[in-house]
C-alpha cells in the first residue's frame, strides 16, 4: 500500500510537484486547501500535504509517474460532492483536483459530447442545450459535480428510469491509469465490439484503477414537452405501489421520486417554503408524496393527468402547468439532502431494494436503526422507481458504524443493494461482501493489482481490505 504524506518532507514534496503544474497550482495554504480536505456533508475530514491541480491529460500523467515512482499516495477529486468519502484524503493522500480541465464540445452531428473531467454537469447540460441536445444525466449536485466524478462513480440521479445512469451514456474515455498508460478511445461511434469495454470497467471504479481525463458520451433530443406533478397518498406503501405502477401505465414517466411527510415537513422548515397541500385539513407529517415527472412529444400533462386519475391511493394532486411551478414542486425533492444535512453530518446510506421488497423496506428501517441507536432519526426519500432509498440518519456520531451495519445487513438479507449509485468510497468497504462473493472479490482485487500495481490510487477506496 503507497504511502500517505508522513516519511516526505513537505517542502521538497510541493516543490517537485510545481514543477509539473506550476507553483499557482499546488495548494498548500490551510485555508486554501480547506475545501478539498473535508465532504459535502462533513463526516468525512482527512488531511494533506497538497491539493495538485494540473491542466491535462499529459500533467495528469507527470503527477501520477512523479507519485509512483514516489511511493505517494493520491486522491482524485473532481467537485467533491461524492458522499462516501471516497474523494477526500483521508489518509494524508495527495490530492489531484481535475477541475482545471474544463474543455467541453459538443458534435451536433453525431448527437454527442467530448467533456473533460472537470466539467460540471451543469455545463454539459447548457452545452448540449446550446447544440440543440440535452444530456441526460442529472442530480441535485449538477452545479459542482463533474463529469469525472461522476464517471468514476457510475452517478445515478433524476431520470435513471428513462435514460440509464453514466454508463448508459458513455462511448468512451480518456484515462491516465495506474500503470502510466494513457489510454484514449473518444470516436464515439455507435457501434464499436473491438474487444474489452475499458470505458465500462473505469466506470464506477472510484479512482482506483485510472484517473478519468475525458468522455466521450451521448446526447439526447430534448424533451419536447415536460409536465411535473406532486402526489400525497397516506402511507408510504400506497405511495411505493403508486410509483411502481406509473413505470408500466405511463410510458411517459421520466422521473418518480418518494418523499415522506417528515422529510418534507423539515424541508419547509429548513427553506421556508410553503407546505403542498396546505388547505387539504390531512397532517403534513403522516402523509407520503411521490414527485413524478413525464416527457413526451406532446401533451405530458394529458398523459400524466390520465395515469394519475387511474391511479389508486392518491389523495391530493398538485400539477405544474409552466416551469416556475415544476421548479417549486422539485424544490421540495431537491432541497431534502440539504435540510437533513442542516441538522449535523448525517449518516447517508443509499440502498436498493428488489420491487417486491420496497414497502417492506421503508415500513421497516426505520425500527432496524432505533434498535441499533435509539436516539438516531431515520429519513427516507429517493429514486423510488429505480428501486433506490437514500436512507438519511441524523443524531449518530459519525464513527458510530452501529446503523450502518444494521441498514445494509437488512438491505441484503432482503436481496438488494448497499450501493444504489453512490459507489462503496471508504464508507462502505467492511459491507462490500454482503454483495460481492469472495470470487468477485478476488477479480477486483487482480484488477486492481494489474492497472494499479504501485497502489497509488485511492488506496484507501472500494476494495475491503485483506482478513
Ligand atoms: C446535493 C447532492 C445531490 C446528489 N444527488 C445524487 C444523485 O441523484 N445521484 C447520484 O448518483 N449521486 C448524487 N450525489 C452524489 C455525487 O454528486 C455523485 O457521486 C457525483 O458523481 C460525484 O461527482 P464529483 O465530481 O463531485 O466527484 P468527487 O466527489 O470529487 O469524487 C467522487 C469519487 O470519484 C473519484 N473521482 C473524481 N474525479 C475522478 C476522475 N476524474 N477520475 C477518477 N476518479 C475520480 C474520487 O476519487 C471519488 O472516489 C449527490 C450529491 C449531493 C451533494
Amino acid at each position: 500500500v503507497a504511502r500517505g504524506d508522513e516519511g516526505r518532507s513537505p517542502r521538497a514534496l510541493t516543490a517537485e510537484l510545481a514543477a509539473i503544474v506550476g507553483t499557482d497550482h499546488v495548494l498548500t495554504d490551510p485555508d486554501l486547501v480547506a475545501g478539498y480536505v473535508v465532504d459535502w456533508t462533513g463526516r468525512f475530514r482527512g488531511h494533506t500535504p497538497a491539493v495538485v491541480r494540473p491542466k491535462d491529460a499529459p500533467e495528469v500523467a507527470a503527477v501520477l509517474a512523479w507519485c509512483r515512482q514516489e511511493g505517494v499516495a493520491l486522491v482524485p477529486q473532481g467537485g467533491n460532492t461524492g458522499l462516501v468519502g471516497g474523494g477526500v484524503p483521508l489518509a494524508g493522500e495527495v490530492v489531484l483536483s481535475l477541475r482545471r480541465l474544463d474543455a467541453v464540445a459538443v458534435d451536433q452531428i453525431a448527437g454527442q459530447a467530448t467533456a473533460h473531467a472537470g466539467v460540471t454537469i451543469g455545463a454539459l447540460q447548457r452545452a448540449a442545450s446550446d447544440g440543440g441536445w440535452s444530456y441526460p444525466v442529472d442530480l441535485g449536485s449538477r452545479d459542482s459535480a463533474t463529469v469525472g466524478g461522476t464517471v468514476a462513480t457510475n452517478a445515478g440521479g433524476l431520470r435513471v428510469l428513462r435514460y440509464g445512469p453514466t454508463r448508459a451514456q458513455l462511448l468512451g474515455v480518456e484515462a491516465v491509469l495506474g500503470t502510466g498508460a494513457t489510454i484514449s478511445h473518444l470516436g464515439g461511434l455507435q457501434k464499436d465490439n473491438t474487444g474489452y469495454d475499458l470505458a465500462g470497467l473505469l466506470c464506477g471504479s472510484e479512482g482506483t484503477l485510472g484517473i478519468v481525463t475525458a468522455a466521450r458520451v451521448r446526447l439526447v433530443p430534448p424533451p419536447r414537452d415536460v409536465a411535473v406533478a406532486l402526489l400525497a397518498f397516506d402511507g408510504a406503501a400506497d405511495s411505493v405501489a403508486g410509483a411502481l405502477a406509473l413505470r408500466r401505465t405511463l410510458p411517459a414517466l421520466s422521473a418518480a421520486e418518494l418523499m415522506l411527510g417528515d422529510g418534507m415537513t423539515l424541508v419547509c422548515e429548513v427553506t421556508g417554503v410553503a407546505p403542498p397541500f396546505a388547505g387539504s385539513g390531512r397532517p403534513l407529517r403522516s402523509a407520503a408524496y411521490v414527485l413524478v415527472e413525464a416527457e413526451a412529444d406532446e401533451d405530458a400533462a394529458g398523459a400524466l393527468g390520465d395515469a394519475v386519475a387511474q391511479l389508486p391511493g392518491v389523495r391530493d394532486v398538485a400539477v405544474a402547468t409552466d416551469p416556475r411551478r415544476a421548479t417549486e414542486l422539485w424544490r421540495y425533492r431537491e432541497a431534502h439532502t440539504q435540510a437533513i444535512n442542516s441538522l449535523g453530518a448525517p449518516h447517508k446510506l443509499d440502498v436498493t431494494l428488489p420491487a417486491a421488497q420496497l414497502a417492506p423496506f421503508v415500513d421497516e428501517v426505520p425500527a432496524v436503526v432505533a434498535r441499533a441507536a435509539p436516539d438516531a432519526t431515520t429519513w427516507l426519500f429517493g429514486h423510488i422507481a429505480d428501486g433506490n432509498v437514500h436512507v438519511n440518519i441524523t443524531g449518530v456520531a459519525p464513527g458510530d458504524l452501529r446503523v450502518d451495519d444494521a441498514v445494509f445487513r437488512f438491505v441484503a438479507e432482503l436481496g438488494g443493494s448497499i450501493s444504489a449509485e453512490h459507489g462503496i468510497g471508504t464508507a462502505k468497504r467492511p459491507w462490500l461482501h454482503l454483495n460481492r462473493s469472495q470470487g468477485e472479490l478476488d477479480t477486483f482485487r487482480r484488477l486492481k493489482a494489474a492497472l494499479d500495481p504501485d497502489g497509488v490510487l485511492n488506496p484507501g477506496v472500494l476494495l475491503p481490505p485483506l482478513r
